[in-house]
């Protein structure tokens, strides 16, 4: 009875900021990692076990990175990228040099090391200290860096930091929508295909910087070597039916053209409660392993049983969740999101064309905990859509000047329409740093 009403009720949707932020929190350094013995220079590594990421062209770095930059930052570097970083000069100072270093994942697959890989000098324009390097990789990879003066950690301001990355790679982009087991119809559509076109036309008028050139369909029990995995007559419950919720073995479909797609995976719901779908902020990779799928659920798991998705909530969470994908963060941070960023300072998301709701925050729908009492929604390495009917709050997004905005946080049937030009651009380029 109760999902009756909720169904009456306006639909509102929880957007979870993903704690891939978090992920290099784990980063265990080997201090004896270094490979260059025979240098004199003095090799100035990270100095914490836990360390902050930075992502290209976001606007909103935070307070933590200003108090982390000199003793260790990490961030996703893609092949090809040029890169800039930036502070302003503090004049008390000499000009730092910047160390960089490469992370490598070790055997037992759970520890990294690293080693470094060069030093940089600084230019100064415009009051700023200027620090360009390229990306080396064959593919996307984690570096860190130092800043380093007298041989130890520089103890200068480092103001207004901007990190910058542009890369030669196409904005056009197609999509791979694959269905995960049995799905069951979805309201709003006859069939599959009939979702992959309301889906690509999203997606056009969404993504306006980017060219979407075509969607494709695949099914996993079609898949060319994990097929048999993935069975069409059986409800797939991801992080239940399969252990990895992410279902990263799926993305990059080996099949020439579709393995360069997005690639959208739809299961029956993810076994997680009030979940409806998630991707890691900047995962950044189109051509398959870890972090390479957006996933979207045609139902979500409640607290008394399960609902339906139409079709077109389904194609909202999908836009909203490959936007942080491409490195978008919400345009008003939630709790949840604070958390993840462990950085209190991040209230928004930094452009100055997009809005933001600070009362949004005071609302009851961002108070930890409110959902069921667990903390588990806020756990590390994903953004969660959730879905509000748990919540039992009743929002009124007439009240956020940002709720038109894809990047806002809840959804509801007047919410959600676009992105801003700035946010456009900043997909375009960070589209452009990813190999597809
Ligand atoms: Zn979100």
């Amino acid at each position: 009875m109760a999902r009756q009403s909720f169904l009456a009720s306006p639909c509102i949707r929880r957007f979870f900021v993903a704690k891939k932020a978090c992920l290099p929190f784990f980063f265990l350094f080997l201090l004896t990692a270094c490979t260059e013995s025979s240098d004199p220079e003095t090799v100035v590594f990270p100095r914490d076990k836990e360390l902050y990421a930075i992502f290209p062209n976001d606007p909103m770095l935070g307070d933590s990175i200003e108090a982390h930059l000199s003793t260790g930052v990490m961030m996703y570097v893609h092949p090809g990228g040029h890169y800039t970083l930036s502070f302003q000069v503090d004049s008390t100072h000499e000009a730092p040099q910047m160390q960089l270093f490469r992370f490598y994942r070790l055997q037992n697959g759970e520890k990294y090391g690293m080693s470094k890989l060069e030093t940089l000098e600084p230019e100064v324009s415009k009051g700023r200290y200027v620090f360009s390097f390229d990306c080396e990789e064959n593919e996307k990879a984690n570096w860190g860096l130092t800043l380093v003066e007298d041989d130890d950690y520089y103890q200068g301001k480092t103001t207004d930091i901007k990190f910058e990355g542009s890369g030669s790679y196409s904005n056009h982009l197609s999509l791979n929508l694959i269905s995960v087991g049995l799905v069951d119809p979805i309201e709003g559509v006859p069939n599959l295909d009939s979702l992959a076109r309301l889906l690509v036309r999203a997606f056009r008028k969404g993504y306006k910087s980017f060219v979407i050139d075509t969607i494709y369909v695949r099914h996993a029990e079609n898949h060319p070597t994990l097929g048999s995995k993935y069975p069409s007559n059986k409800h797939w419950h991801a992080g239940s039916s399969s252990e990895d919720m992410t279902l990263a073995e799926l993305g990059g479909w080996p099949e020439k053209g579709v393995k360069e797609a997005l690639d959208i995976v739809l299961v029956h719901r993810i076994e997680e409660l009030d979940v409806l779908g998630y991707a890691g902020l900047f995962s950044a990779n189109l051509t398959g392993t870890e972090e390479s799928t957006v996933i979207v659920g045609s139902h979500v798991l409640t607290s008394s049983g399960e609902r339906a998705l139409s079709a077109d909530e389904i194609v909202k969470v999908a836009i909203h969740e490959t936007g942080h994908f491409f490195g978008l963060k919400h345009t008003t941070s939630t709790l949840a999101d604070l958390e993840s960023y462990n950085d209190l300072s991040i209230l928004e998301d930094g452009f100055e064309d997009t809005p933001s709701c600070p009362d949004l925050l005071k609302s009851g729908l961002y108070k930890k905990g409110n959902a069921s009492g667990s903390v588990d929604y806020y756990m590390p390495g994903r953004f969660k859509v959730l879905d509000k009917r748990a919540f039992g709050v009743v929002f009124n997004e007439a009240d956020c000047p940002d709720a038109y905005l894809f990047m806002f946080p809840v959804s509801s049937e007047k919410t959600m329409k676009e992105f801003s030009k700035q946010q456009l651009k900043v997909l375009k380029q960070n589209l452009s740093l990813i190999p597809h």
